[in-house]
């Protein structure tokens, strides 16, 4: 489809062409050699040095060789709150961020220049690679603060020379009027916040694809490819997914290139590894497991085989675009984001696939759950574009009919639907909340 960005695929833009191209068998020893210090440089925190008593990292021959450290969790890194980790004396932190979970003591993550430095590097990298460069107009509407996607994002983009409006995120008549009046040609927000601009700019008069977007950064939240094409369609631009988490910096740790097709994990800062969340065993690629990450590029808190709790597998190709470094696919979603509903097992991507797919469904849905007597009622809530309220009964109960069948052929549970009218599901300015389970209070 031809985008306004269309002319972007023209000019392949390397951030830097040596590292992102290195051959296999070099940036495998480049790992090694990384691995090697890391582990010998976490043996200065508290928390490492007594995990890491049984491990020779001298010995250690091939990357695989990482399977004999054990792995770190979410609960270490909350139980060894709060300089557990880190290896550096203190006065050489420059920065703390912590993970936007809501339960919990809050995961804090240090860093140092070095660590600024090759975080905001890899953003410039991604940044690049999708065609976004000097003279693009940015802007980030992004929680800035603790969250990492404000500040890493707004430190890549500068370095690519951007311009950035740190707009943060809300305040979406603000946002829109500063679209309008710079300018904006790139754009960051988590999909649900890139919809609801659209929703607003539509409800102030404004066609979205009037204003100067071309490229859009999405990520932050799992999202369908159907997601992605609505925004692109609506905006009539390029949407990139973007991939990471605060206790690997940020984003920056796998983006997708101009092919579209797989997020490119960026090898030089991490090894990954994808295992069976319930056995540990390592699986190969194709196949979909947990992801587990190990930072090799870092000073102030650098982490070994942690465990992120997301699913996702290894796409085994070689990429057109001539990057070397590894591909994952989309996120399907948390280990822990999985509901089971009267025994199957159901992922809210899986929904959203076939909601966005109807062009009839706006951008807004939620899934609920509840008990209704010894079995859980799963009732979809989905949000029609207004054209679909005219009155017309028939239309309506034909789409509700279609809708069930269609989940109930995918996830085998058939849910009830719930046809709302746009704006009625409340927005949250950060993460989107899909699924409400009131299983338990019942
Ligand atoms: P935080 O540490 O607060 O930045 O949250 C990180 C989590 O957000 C990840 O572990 C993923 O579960 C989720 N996440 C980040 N980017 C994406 C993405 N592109 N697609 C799906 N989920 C994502
Ligand atoms: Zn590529």
């Amino acid at each position: 489809m031809p985008f306004k960005s269309h002319f972007l695929f023209l000019s392949m833009a390397f951030w830097d062409r040596k590292i992102e191209t290195l051959p296999r068998k070099e940036l495998e020893e480049l790992q090694l050699k990384r691995l090697r210090d890391t582990v010998s440089r976490c043996r200065r925190s508290i928390f490492y040095k007594n995990r890491l008593t049984d491990i020779e990292e001298t010995g250690f021959t091939k990357v695989e060789d990482i399977e004999a450290i054990p792995f770190t969790t979410k609960n270490d890194l909350r139980t060894n709150y709060d300089y557990g980790l880190v290896c550096v004396p203190r006065e050489d932190i420059i920065r703390l961020h912590a993970s936007s979970g809501t339960t919990g003591k809050a995961t804090v993550i240090f860093h140092s220049r070095h660590d600024i430095d090759a975080w905001t590097d890899l953003l410039a990298r991604c940044i690049a690679m999708t065609g976004a460069r000097k003279g693009d107009v940015f802007q980030n509407m992004i929680s800035y603060g603790l969250f990492t996607g404000g500040l890493g994002f707004h430190y890549g983009a500068e370095r690519v020379g951007m311009m950035v409006i740190p707009s943060g995120i809300g305040n979406t008549k603000r946002q829109i009027q500063l679209m309008k009046d710079f300018h904006t040609s790139v754009f960051h927000a988590t999909p649900s916040y890139a919809l609801h601009v659209s929703e607003e700019m539509v409800m102030e008069g404004f066609d979205p694809k009037e204003f100067d977007l071309r490229i859009g950064f999405v990520g932050a939240e799992p999202h369908s490819e159907q997601t992605r094409k609505k925004i692109e369609n609506i905006y009539d631009m390029n949407v990139f997914n973007s991939y990471g988490m605060s206790e690997l910096n940020g984003p920056g740790v796998a983006f997708e290139c101009e092919e579209k097709n797989g997020m490119h994990f960026w090898e030089d800062n991490y090894i990954l590894e994808v295992i069976n969340p319930k056995t540990c065993e390592r699986l190969g690629p194709g196949e979909e497991g947990e992801l587990v990450v190990t930072t090799i590029n870092r000073q102030a808190m650098p982490i070994l085989r942690y465990r992120t709790g997301d699913l996702a597998k290894i796409i085994d190709d070689k990429c057109p675009c001539g990057r070397t470094h590894v591909k994952i696919s989309r996120i399907k979603g948390r280990c822990d984001d999985m509901m089971i509903v009267r025994g199957v097992n159901v992922y809210p991507s899986q929904i959203e696939d076939i909601l966005m797919a109807f062009p009839e469904v706006a951008t807004n849905y939620q899934i609920h759950l509840e008990r209704d007597g010894a079995l859980d009622a799963f009732i979809v809530k989905a949000e029609l574009y207004p054209k679909m309220f005219d009155g017309d009964l028939n239309k309506l109960k034909k789409l509700e009919g279609e809708i069930a069948k269609a989940i109930a052929d995918e996830v085998v549970v058939r849910p009830k639907i719930q046809f709302l009218e746009p704006g009625t599901l409340p927005r949250t300015e950060g993460k989107a909340i899909r699924v409400v389970d009131k299983r338990g209070e019942m």
